[in-house]
């Protein structure tokens, strides 16, 4: 039998494993005591518990852990990314991103991605795997222990892979993440970003989690839209409006519209009316953005002139617009840089 994961069980999960071991209920919070906040990477360290636990932990049971494979830090804005190597030998890319006010984790949720979006160099190494909630909740600890230990502050899922589509993992990471006993951060410090599957959006919304949702838009119209992200042809533009409208109401939160601007393909003044028009009723705020250029892209970021022109007009009829400025570029850790070639896969 295949050993159970420590790393990816809820306290209600964990509980119930101690239980069948036979051993008192106390061991639960111990044992979670070590997996989360302290994160350890072996039975042997959970000092507290008897050697004979340890030792049939050790031979019943297993921890997702991951090597540092490689770790750079950008010399413009202190980005972080870091490669890590699971068990089995495949490898994710997760950043840091720090300002004056926080400290954010980006955390991947798949290695590669099916959707292929034009702009994105995850989408160019295809599909590979989905990682579990165990893996996903691993990752976190680990931007923790390498980079973060003053405890990351807020964590978007924003990294390799579409989380929709992996959607039990990953909302089983951000239990375990949220829960008091696991990581303890808070669902409003935790963001999932979507390309727009519909239906994952929906079963978000009656998950009554306050977690935060943002949608990589990119264009207001279904046909341009279709051209730079696939996934519009299964989920068109209306259908993830009307999701995200949905979901608005019944997280009462405002939904946050990502915007990359493509030179001569999204960034004109019609663009942004129309992008106006159809978000007039929606509550969100619109995150714009440069396209970063990557090693299989084939588009170029617009000039400053035209960002202005765009963000001018948006502002002018959207109440709230923020201009994102990428981090991490010259490291390849910006939006849709993420990428670990099948060759590096091990
Ligand atoms: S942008 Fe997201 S959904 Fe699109 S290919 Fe990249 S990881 Fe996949």
């Amino acid at each position: 039998m295949k050993p159970v994961d420590l790393r990816g069980l809820t306290q209600g999960e964990l509980d119930e494993y101690v239980a069948s071991l036979g051993e008192p209920s106390y061991r639960a919070a111990q044992i979670a005591a070590w997996i989360f906040p302290r994160g350890v990477a072996t039975f042997a360290d959970m000092t507290d518990l008897p050697l004979a636990l340890r030792e049939r932990l050790e031979r019943e049971a297993t921890l997702s852990r991951t090597e540092t494979v490689r770790r750079e830090t950008s010399t413009i804005d202190g980005t972080e990314k870091l490669l890590l190597r699971y068990a089995d030998g495949a490898c994710i890319e997760a950043v840091v991103l720090r300002d004056a006010e926080r400290t954010t984790g980006c955390v991947s949720t798949q290695i590669g991605c099916r959707f292929g979006c034009s702009f994105c160099a995850t989408g160019a190494m295809g599909f590979q795997r989905n990682l579990t909630a165990g893996e996903i909740v691993e990752q976190i600890i680990a931007l923790r222990r390498n980079v973060a230990p003053e405890t990351l502050h807020n964590v978007v899922f924003m990294g390799m892979g579409e989380p929709l589509d992996n959607y039990d993992a990953t909302l089983k990471a951000i239990r375990i993440a949220n829960s008091e006993s696991g990581l303890g951060i808070g669902a409003r410090r935790m963001t999932i970003s979507t390309a727009g599957v519909v239906p994952g959006i929906h079963r978000l919304a009656a998950e009554g989690l306050q977690i935060n949702l943002a949608v990589s838009l990119n264009a207001p119209f279904q046909r341009i839209r279709a051209t730079l992200m696939p996934i519009a042809e299964i989920y068109p533009l209306d259908d993830v409006l009307e999701a995200l409208a949905g979901f608005a109401r019944s997280a009462g939160r405002l939904v946050t519209l990502e915007y990359l601007l493509l030179r001569d393909i999204n960034d004109t003044p019609e663009m942004a009316a129309e992008l106006a028009r159809l978000t007039r009723k929606l509550p969100c705020k619109i995150n714009v953005i440069c396209y970063n250029h990557t090693e299989t892209g084939a588009y170029d970021p617009p000039s400053d002139k035209t960002v202005e022109r765009f963000l001018a007009l948006l502002r002018s009829r959207c109440p709230t617009v923020v201009r994102r400025v990428s981090r991490g570029s010259d490291i390849s850790a910006g939006c849709g840089q993420l990428c670990v070639p099948r060759k590096r896969q091990r």
